[in-house]
């Protein structure tokens, strides 16, 4: 790796445009080490080596649905990934798509090893099966020259990694809490997150969450004046803390209250990490997010910390599937 390469701006590409997506760009504008210069959403791409003006892709998308329309860098596709894949010079992609499938991000993580790509992906993935399809992919990942994170939104990601910090202080861990409260203005700026959490809710799984309309999601979300109550939820941050020795996951739970009529956050967001010092004393570590970070801040940040890391991974050679608690964010300047 020439000195040119290794001090030129990080090229990022986001994938998938809805509520996340768009925080990303909105997020990467003012980095002086990350450069946004593609995206592609279920209509379309949009890319430029010199960058992407986020207020012009925002404003065509939420007009058009798509940032295919833009001018005159977009282009309508009905197989946007893959097209963008093959014309765009980027070291990175954050993968804002939604999991629906519960298959879905496995098959995007394939798409990559068999275009022949090599860079960096970074996901924010919540569900244990979703990551243990992406944890098979490991060897093949490794053999194509990419380095994947995974598990790097908030939970999982941030609060995990506190989890993984915290669980320090112990010589043994008896539970790793997480309750999460998310606020947001209304459910269509993130439809696939709310779809997502219906699926977690008694008599309700991915498939039939997938399934509902929007019409339906709405009605479903009139019955419960907005909110969701989520308890004992299928997340990865099980498997990841598993995978790193901190504690099995039957140990780990996760649950939350979302909001999805009103931007506060309903609960504060948290962690408990409990355990057994080498004296014998049980205490709590809790990490508690600021009420006024939004779900948006506390996923995007984060995965834009792994992506650094990934990309300095890849430059040394490292290849392959690594959760979020394997490597640690670095700070984006
Ligand atoms: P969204 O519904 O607002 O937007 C999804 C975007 O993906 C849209 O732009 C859509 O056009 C695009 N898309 C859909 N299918 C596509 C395809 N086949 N090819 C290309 N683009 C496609 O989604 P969101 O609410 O921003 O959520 C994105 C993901 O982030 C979800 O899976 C959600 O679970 C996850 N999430 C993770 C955390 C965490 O802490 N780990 C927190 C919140 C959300």
């Amino acid at each position: 790796m020439n000195r040119e390469a290794v001090n030129r701006k990080i090229r990022v590409g986001v994938l998938g445009f809805g509520g996340l997506g768009q925080a990303a760009a909105r997020i990467l504008t003012p980095k002086k080490e990350m450069l946004w210069v593609a995206t592609a959403d279920k209509g379309g791409y949009i890319y430029n080596q010199a960058g992407l003006n986020p207020d012009d892709t925002i404003a065509t998308y939420g007009k058009k649905g798509s940032v295919g329309y833009v001018e005159p860098y977009g282009t309508i596709s009905g197989d946007s990934i893959k097209d963008l894949i093959e014309i765009a010079d980027v070291d990175g992609y954050f993968l804002a798509l939604p999991n629906l499938p519960n298959t879905f991000m496995a098959e995007v993580a394939r798409s990559f090893i068999q275009s022949g790509w090599r860079g960096v992906l970074v996901d924010a993935l919540k569900r244990t099966s979703a990551m243990e399809q992406l944890l098979s992919l490991k060897e093949d990942l490794q053999k194509a020259g990419i380095t994947y994170m995974t598990g790097c939104g908030a939970t999982p990601g941030l609060l995990t990694a506190a989890a993984t910090i915290a669980a320090q202080s112990f010589s043994e861990i008896h539970s790793v809490k997480i309750t999460f409260g998310v606020g947001i203005a209304n459910w269509e700026a993130y439809r696939a997150t709310v779809r997502e959490d219906i699926a977690h809710l008694p008599g309700y799984d991915v498939e039939s969450a997938c399934k509902m309309s929007d019409a339906e999601v709405e009605a479903f979300l009139e019955t419960t004046g907005g909110i969701l109550r989520l308890e004992n939820m299928e997340h990865a941050d099980d498997i990841m803390l598993e995978l790193a020795g901190i504690c099995d996951r039957e140990q780990v739970s996760v649950g939350g209250l979302v909001d999805t009529r009103n931007p506060k956050k309903p609960i504060s967001t948290n962690v408990k990490i409990t355990g057994r010092t080498f004296e014998g004393k049980i205490s709590t570590h809790t990490f508690t997010l600021g009420d006024e970070t939004s779900m948006a801040a506390n996923v995007c940040g984060p995965a834009f910390g792994y992506l650094k890391t990934a990309v300095s991974l890849h430059r040394r050679g490292i290849h392959g599937l690594l959760t979020a608690v394997e490597a640690m964010p670095q700070f984006v300047r």
